[in-house]
């Protein structure tokens, strides 16, 4: 038996899970205020759900006998023995809260939500990630499916995302995909000894699956395969007709990948996926989605049509280290207050700076003033505001730039937010 005294008592956060500290998480604060600034103009809404959910919702939702359900979802039951699980992804309970609630149409929600999968972690997989992402529900409208794809493709160029590959698919109705599914599992069995040892047995269960393959043998096979495109009915094909041609009006580039479907019957129709060229092809999507029409059925709600799409914050913060770009630096203090006098005086000038909206930051614990001085210097604040016994007795501060050339200055105390104000420092 392992001697107990010889555990290390220091915990540390579950394997594959991490922590974001300031000031990295500047960076995340810039992401998500990019996001919401884009999703508010479009018409979103935040929309906030539980982390956990029925676990009946994720295996109607996604599938329960995808790897997504099967293997990677965390379940638990609760005190009462009720079955729950943590979210894997953001649509379903988007979907569910719809549903529930019975918003006006359409619905346009958007969310910034952690998700859980128990995954083998490496770079940029974590057991629990963070996405942020769209809905639509209530209309099959193909600008919707336009203005999703845009939403997307602009926040990518709002990063500066510059090697961004897209692509755009069509999956059509249930009734294409019936017809299209039995021409190539046609094709594949013609094929069968070609691909690869997974679906060497098991394609004729999910012919679609094997699209989705991304090795090499099954890669070469359906290379050639029959295209679902070539058997969508009058309106899927208008419908698609439109979502091109409007991606198209709004200068958006998109490639035309016939093998980008999802395995399950309510997908339907618009289908797409992004990929940072800059990143390992294995590990390369930075987010997609789709059309879900079926989904609200198919977790018990009536018919309702729906898209939306889900971004990886951690892969895309990658995908932005890779081309070098969105590196967010910490907006400096706009003062650091030194107190040669006792302590109250630093108490009282910063909180009157921070009601007049400046960032105003202090010493503590009574430290000397070549303590203060270098503390003020670290924090990289524009101005060093000092309050020593004379400057007391006269009702004024010394004002020392810290970051930019210049001399100090005596500032009388009752101006000081005024002149420390970014609209008259400027002048
Ligand atoms: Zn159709
Ligand atoms: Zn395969």
């Amino acid at each position: 038996m392992a001697d107990e005294k010889a555990e290390p008592q220091v915990i540390r956060a579950p394997k594959g899970t991490h922590d974001v500290l300031w000031p990295e998480s500047a960076r995340w604060e810039a992401l998500v205020a990019a996001f919401s600034g884009r999703a508010r103009r479009a018409g979103f809404g935040l929309t906030i759900t539980p982390v956990f959910e029925d676990a009946r919702l994720f295996r109607r939702g996604i599938g329960g006998d995808s790897d997504v359900v099967s293997k990677e979802m965390y379940e638990f039951t609760d005190r009462d023995e009720r079955p729950l699980a943590l979210r894997p992804e953001g649509t379903a309970p988007i979907v569910r809260a719809f549903v529930q609630h019975n918003p006006p149409v359409p619905w346009k929600a958007w969310y910034l939500t952690p998700a859980f999968r128990y995954e083998r972690p490496q770079a940029g997989r974590y057991r629990q990630h963070h996405q942020l992402g769209v809905e639509v529900l209530g209309t099959e409208d193909a600008d919707l499916d336009v203005e999703v794809i845009a939403l997307a493709a602009r926040f990518y160029a709002d990063l500066g995302l510059r090697r961004i590959d897209l692509a755009v698919n069509s999956m059509g109705c249930g009734e294409d995909r019936a017809r299209y599914v039995d021409v190539l599992r046609a094709f594949l069995t013609e094929h069968a000894a070609e691909l690869c040892d997974e679906h060497r047995q098991r394609f004729t269960t999910h012919p679609l699956r094997v699209l989705d393959c991304k090795r090499p043998a099954c890669r070469a096979v359906t290379e050639n395969a029959p295209r679902l495109v070539d058997y969508l009915d009058e309106s899927c094909a208008a419908h698609f007709t439109r979502v091109r041609t409007g991606l198209d009006a709004l200068g958006i580039v998109y490639r035309l990948e016939p093998r980008l479907v999802r395995g399950l019957d309510y997908y339907t129709r618009t289908t797409f996926e992004f990929a940072a060229s800059a990143l390992d092809a294995a590990q390369n999507a930075i987010g997609g989605g789709g059309r879900y029409d079926g989904l609200s059925e198919a977790i018990g709600g009536p018919p309702n049509p729906g898209i939306g799409f889900g971004i990886g914050i951690e892969r895309l913060l990658l995908a932005c280290d890779a081309e070098g770009c969105f590196a967010v630096t910490p907006t400096p203090a706009d003062a650091f207050v030194i107190d040669l006098t006792g302590g109250e005086q630093a108490r009282d000038l910063v909180d009157e700076l921070r009601q007049a909206g400046l960032v105003a930051l202090r010493a503590y614990d009574g430290r000397s003033p070549k303590s203060q001085m270098k503390q003020a210097d670290r924090s990289g604040a524009r101005f060093a505001v000092i309050v020593g016994t004379e400057e007391l007795s006269t009702g004024v501060v010394t004002l020392r730039p810290l970051r930019d050339p210049g001399e100090q200055e005596t500032v009388p105390r009752r101006d000081i937010a005024a002149r420390l104000s970014p609209l008259s420092s400027e002048g």
